[in-house]
């Protein structure tokens, strides 16, 4: 990289600190300003809410951040849960924690919390001595490995189109920071012009070269800013279809012990689980973890131990060619493998009511909670379902909106969802829970208005004002594709391992002297891990391991075949 690069770089590069006390506060950055503010600017706020604030705004402008230095006792908000909520934005970036002397023992859970990469006790004098070098070495080590110029992509569209929300949600699951402006507002109507683009054909993305695309496909878009798509070979140890939990896991399994290994994913990495909002239940995560967090750093973390993940690609079709397995795209090209790892879990079913489907991206939104918060700012909010995934979903969106009203078909929620969030929404003020109702239609022209429900114990009907409903009510698995190739349960589940043996016996069709391991399809060699996976736990932790343990049956066919 060249010098005026790299300063033109630097210079949007920032060292965020944050103290409640304003003479710590500004005792910091005059310290860090002495040694770095030629190369980089200083940002100090005296609230992890001022400081999140800060970081949001940097982040919309595309600069970069390269150390983030949090005081451990903040009112309000400590270091700690402002230090986990800053990793959302800027991942990337390098955490510090300053201590007192008493705090040492927070400031060791913070290393597992946060993934601290120091915590500094304070006082931190002569800084040449204690605050600088550690300083210096994080810094060092951001350039090398996360300093990554943050592109900024510009996304003009309509608010209540259901393509522009696809874009969004496109962009923010592949974790590809974006600016997205309103087609109605100054700014966007001179985008539109210098893209000589009429807004009628909406959205128009600009990519960081300035290159307009209009109404772009998502693997356009995919290859425009910078996922892979393309397979690099046309033979591989172990192809891995779905890009969530399991699939991640298979591949960070498989690519670290050596396998060549490439995932394939429709969309993009972190499935189900990159839509939720908090997962607490998770092993070495006790204060919870954003999926979008969780799945983003198995992403990189399959990545740099060499596995190609591709997304955008559909597989439509498997194929057993002698020895080989062959996964078919819907553009028509194919890859071979030695072995498979099917992880395509199950998506959101939709529900049948009228105006729904028309209305879907336009106020109606399946499970997509995450990116449409910025709609949910001050409005009435419903939310259909009473799984786990519908109550995680309130609890977010209680924060936002003006009120959060959770319809469920049944009687009660206990029965469907886990103690601890029925808990959680108890305690949660503008959260309401009502039971026996149902959407029995969805009423808009442009984007939803209104809502009808019944009530399912006495049929009584009502008409509420409604701009937005949220969907969770259940999943199934997408495997047609897979009809007649594998065993499938009525429900579409893949059947594997012992399950596939009928009455002991080796299952019909199966050709060799031994039973199926335990992951494995009716196809030897082809194996079911996570969601997917007829009778599976529906879990991120089991689906985690049931990647990891597919891998371990891909090695033992490899050396007995
Ligand atoms: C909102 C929400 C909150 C949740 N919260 C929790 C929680 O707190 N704790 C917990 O343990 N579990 C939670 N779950 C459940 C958990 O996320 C799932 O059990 C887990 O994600 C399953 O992982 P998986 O890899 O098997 O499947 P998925 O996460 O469903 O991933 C499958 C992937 O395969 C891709 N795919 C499918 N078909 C194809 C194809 N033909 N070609 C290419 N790619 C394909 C999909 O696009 C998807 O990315 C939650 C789920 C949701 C939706």
């Amino acid at each position: 990289m060249g010098g005026m690069t790299e300063q033109a770089e630097t210079s949007r590069t920032a060292i965020l600190t944050v103290d409640d006390d304003p003479g710590v506060s500004r005792a910091v950055a005059r310290d860090l300003r002495r040694r770095y503010g030629e190369r980089y600017r200083i940002v100090r706020a005296e609230s992890g809410a001022d400081a999140l604030e800060a970081l949001r705004q940097m982040k919309l402008r595309g600069d970069l951040v390269a150390a983030i230095l949090a005081d451990y006792r903040m009112p309000g908000m400590n270091g700690i849960e402002f230090l986990e909520r800053a990793m959302d934005i800027y991942p990337g970036a390098r955490r510090v924690l300053l201590t007192a002397y008493a705090d040492t023992g927070a400031a060791i859970d913070a290393i597992n919390v946060v993934d601290l990469d120091h915590y500094l006790l304070k006082p931190w004098d002569p800084p040449e001595e204690k605050l600088y070098p550690v300083i210096d070495a994080l810094l060092d080590a951001w350039m090398q490995s996360d300093h990554r110029p943050v592109p900024e992509i510009k996304v003009v569209g309509h608010r209540w189109s259901a393509r522009c929300s696809e874009v969004r949600e496109f962009l923010a699951r592949n974790q590809v920071p974006y600016r997205w402006y309103n087609s109605d507002e100054p700014e966007a109507e001179r985008l539109l012009e210098a893209a000589h683009a009429d807004g009628l054909s909406l959205p128009v993305v600009i990519t960081p070269d300035g290159n307009p695309l209009i109404e772009p496909t998502d693997a356009e878009l995919a290859s425009r800013v910078g996922l892979a798509t393309a397979p690099s070979a046309d033979f591989y140890d172990l192809i891995v279809i779905g890009g969530g939990p399991a699939g991640l896991g298979a591949a960070v399994y498989g690519a670290s012990e050596g396998l060549r290994t490439v995932l394939v994913e429709r969309t993009a990495t972190g499935g189900q689980a990159g839509q939720s909002s908090r997962i607490e239940n998770y092993l070495g995560f006790p204060d919870g973890v954003s999926g979008a967090q969780l799945t983003d750093r198995a992403r990189r973390q399959a990545a740099k131990f060499g596995a190609e993940v591709l997304t955008t690609r559909n597989v439509i079709a498997l194929d057993v060619c002698g020895s080989a397995r062959r996964v078919r795209f819907a553009d028509g090209s194919s890859i071979d493998a030695h072995t498979i790892i099917l992880a395509t879990g199950v998506t959101y079913r939709q529900l049948a009511a009228p105006g729904l489907a028309n209305l879907t991206g336009r106020g109606v939104y399946y499970g997509s909670a995450l990116t449409e918060v910025s709609a949910c700012i001050g409005q009435d909010v419903y939310i259909v379902g009473g799984a786990n995934s519908a109550g995680q979903a309130a609890v977010f969106l209680s924060r936002h909106a003006k009120s959060v009203t959770i319809l469920v078909r049944g009687p009660s929620l206990e029965a469907s969802m886990s103690y601890y969030l029925v808990k959680q929404i108890g305690d949660v003020p503008n959260i309401s829970v009502r039971t026996c109702t149902e959407v029995i239609e969805a009423i808009g022209e442009d984007h939803l208005e209104n809502l009808r429900l019944r009530n399912t114990a006495t049929g009584d009907t009502e008409t509420v004002d409604a701009q937005l409903l949220f969907l969770f009510i259940g999943a199934a698995p997408l495997t047609d594709w897979l009809d007649g190739v594998v065993v499938r349960d009525s429900r579409g589940f893949v059947v594997a391992g012992p399950d596939l043996s009928v009455g002991g016996e080796r299952p019909r069709g199966w050709e060799l002297d031994r039973m199926p391991y335990h992951l494995e399809t009716s196809i030897p060699g082809v194996f079911v891990a996570g969601d997917a996976r007829a009778e599976s736990a529906k879990r991120v932790a089991s689906a985690v391991g049931e990647g990891a343990l597919a891998v371990m049956l891909v090695h033992r066919y490899l050396e007995k075949r």
